[in-house]
């Protein structure tokens, strides 16, 4: 890891982008329910994208480019989850009031500004992710801060938006989405550029997280809150970055991307020093005529054809590591890719792992007029695939000679790398949402809200207070069980201690131990607690029960009869013991509770043998 002075001469400048999925009672524009399903599938609708020009009347680079795989798109829809708004056969319903009221809490927990009026915007979508093409967003804060460590971070704007599909699966010609996603309320904060080292990036990360949380109307599990990174050093690029499964290793990607950043200018600074060049593609199907290389036979059945390009300069440099297990050809292999070909093959390679053998390579390397300390790239497959991918995989070669590119890269959690996407997006892409009317704001009520907006300071205050323990309070304040804690003892008389250890510390073994933790909703956990807190259950048996998962209330009760979980007490407890013979009280005790640990509170027989 290297210090803050390392970065701040690499004029290193970095800034976030959170989208967290609000809880709410339905999605944004239509009365759907906003958690996912993914049981009741009641259909699928297939469309074909084409890019479609934004406000200004310009298609951006990103559009350009996804709309140049002309996909299609299937949308699977779900019962009580998808609607005619969702599949875009139907104009939005009114807003959600009260996704409006979180995000304005939230708004006013970084002390933003409010807009006179919302103004509904629709934002060109072209990876398909929405049936409409488009995704609605509004402005609802401007001109926020919060602060880290003494430093002041500017949270410039703050959107409510629409989330899109989740995505299910890929290849080349389709592209499946699943809906019950699409339209859940989702807020965006943007942070300006000021943070200054991976370090800072991952802190603001956490701290925002944990303020969105204390609004208690934030989903919670996997993917309900999505933390994107741009950064920039001083002669590289302005890079996104996507797809962070998990906060703890958002420095460590960083700290690799600007590796891959210095690396890449390294590069570049000998090529400049061969004088390197990229020449123009060479059909060199010929040369593959009686191939032993299963790949090459395998493309090039059926028509196949492979292009060969002559890197002039480029030996030793296209297989230089820039980062853990990534070359500059897996740079160039991840933009032809994007034409739906599986990578390309590069002579810094091993050529035996392909199996193409000498002599192929000695024609090879005459047919592309191969010398000195040139390399060469190949691309085969399918003519149209093969022509874009190896068009592409020049255009990535070309950039080498000039700069690092600006790119939407996607976080590879394994390697802690990153590779690319697309191009950066541009502004060009927001326009007027004609079905909805602009909306008045309530200033008077806001600025009530303001006064009101949970705090870190009164939050640890009264959590220190209910748990009785300083560190399993400050735990909690960070755990994205916070909002699970604060219903639960709202809700219940359970000993907020017990609570706050069950959730922090039983629920992590489970997690660790394999349990799937995340798919636990709120309902049921506050329904558990709650009976234990009502006496019907024993502690115990709250561990039995939560282990089993239940999805729903229904659930828990069959969990309950079935393992005949009701607590033993008062008249009941006493039968019971009659039924015991031991005189000794310890022995009884630890006889009872071997037989019926989950229905007698030890406790209450400890004191009942007094
Ligand atoms: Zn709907």
């Amino acid at each position: 890891m290297h210090d803050s002075s390392y970065y701040s001469k690499l004029g290193f400048k970095s800034g976030l982008e959170i989208h967290q999925r609000l809880a709410t009672s339905h999605k944004l524009f239509c009365a759907c329910n906003p958690n996912l399903t993914e049981e009741d599938q009641i259909g699928r609708v297939e469309r074909v994208q084409r890019a479609v020009a934004g406000e200004t009347g310009a298609v951006d680079a990103s559009t350009r480019f996804e709309s140049g795989k002309r996909r299609n798109f299937i949308y699977n829809s779900f019962r009580d989850a998808t609607c005619l708004v969702d599949i875009d056969e139907e104009p939005p319903h009114d807003l959600n009031k009260e996704a409006l009221d979180v995000a304005l809490q939230i708004v006013a927990i970084f002390d933003s500004k409010i807009p006179d009026e919302i103004e509904v915007m629709r934002k060109g979508v072209v990876d398909g992710s929405d049936p409409s093409g488009f995704q609605r967003t509004m402005q609802v804060g401007y001109n926020g801060y919060m602060e880290l460590n003494r430093k002041n971070i500017p949270i410039p704007t703050i959107f409510l938006e629409e989330e899109s599909s989740g995505i299910v699966s890929q290849d080349e010609n389709v592209v499946v989405y699943n809906t019950d996603r699409l339209g859940i309320p989702l807020v965006e904060i943007d942070t300006d550029p000021v943070l200054s080292t991976p370090q800072e990036v991952k802190e603001v990360a956490y701290k925002i997280g944990m303020l969105l949380r204390l609004t208690g109307k934030v989903q919670r599990g996997i993917g309900t809150i999505r933390q994107d990174v741009n950064l920039s050093i001083k002669d590289g690029a302005r890079v996104e970055i996507k797809g962070f499964q998990e906060l703890d290793i958002v420095d460590a990607i960083i700290e690799n991307e600007v590796e891959r950043q210095l690396n890449l200018l390294k590069l570049r600074k000998e090529l400049l020093n061969r004088h390197a060049q990229v020449y123009q593609p060479i059909d060199v199907t010929s040369v593959f005529g009686g191939t032993s290389s299963k790949i090459i036979k395998e493309n090039t059945k059926n028509g196949g054809v492979v292009y060969g390009v002559r890197l002039e300069g480029f030996e030793g440099i296209i297989g230089h590591e820039i980062n853990p297990n990534r070359r500059l050809g897996s740079e160039i292999s991840d933009y032809a890719k994007v034409s739906g070909i599986k990578g390309i093959i590069h002579s810094d390679e091993e050529m035996e792992k392909y199996s193409i053998s000498q002599e192929e390579i000695d024609v090879l390397k005459q047919r592309l007029d191969i010398k000195g300390r040139d390399a060469f790239m190949l691309v085969s497959g399918q003519k149209d695939a093969s022509k874009s991918a190896i068009e592409r995989a020049i255009i990535r070669a070309k950039i080498a000679l000039k700069e690092v590119p600006s790119e939407t890269r996607m976080a590879d959690s394994k390697n802690l790398t990153t590779r690319f996407l697309r191009p950066i997006a541009g502004g060009s892409r927001m326009y007027p949402e004609t079905d909805s009317k602009p909306m008045e704001l309530d200033a008077g009520k806001y600025e009530k809200m303001k006064v009101s907006a949970p705090n870190i300071e009164a939050t640890i205050k009264r959590l220190r207070k209910q748990i009785n323990n300083d560190q399993l309070a400050e735990q909690m304040l960070k755990s994205p069980l916070l909002p699970t804690y604060n219903l639960i003892v709202e809700k219940s008389s359970v000993d907020p201690k017990f609570v706050a250890a069950f959730l922090l510390e039983k629920m992590k073994e489970m997690r660790r131990s394999g349990l799937e933790i995340d798919a636990l909703t709120d309902d049921v956990l506050v329904y558990v607690f709650t009976g234990y807190a009502n006496g019907d259950i024993t502690k115990n048996a709250v561990e039995e029960i939560i282990k089993q998962i239940p999805r729903n209330v229904d659930q828990v009760e069959r969990i309950v009869a079935d393992k005949k979980l009701t607590k033993i007490t008062g008249k009941g407890l006493k039968k019971l013991l009659e039924g015991f013979k031991e005189k000794d009280k310890g022995m009884l005790i630890k006889q009872v509770m071997s037989k019926y640990r989950l229905n007698v509170d030890g406790e209450e027989l400890n004191s009942l043998l007094k």
